[in-house]
């Protein structure tokens, strides 16, 4: 049981790998390996 899910790519449904760009403004770019789709995300 994992404790956190990842987020589902919205083109293939995958799971979605993070990278944390920037620590300090939580802005993290969501990739999938699977069709190539990559997100940036800036959470509050
Ligand atoms: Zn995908």
């Amino acid at each position: 049981m994992s404790s956190r899910s990842p987020l589902p790519c919205p083109t293939c449904g995958d799971p979605l790998s993070f990278e944390i760009l920037d620590d300090e403004r939580f802005l993290v770019a969501w990739s999938c390996v699977t069709c190539g789709l990559i997100r940036t995300t800036e959470p509050l």
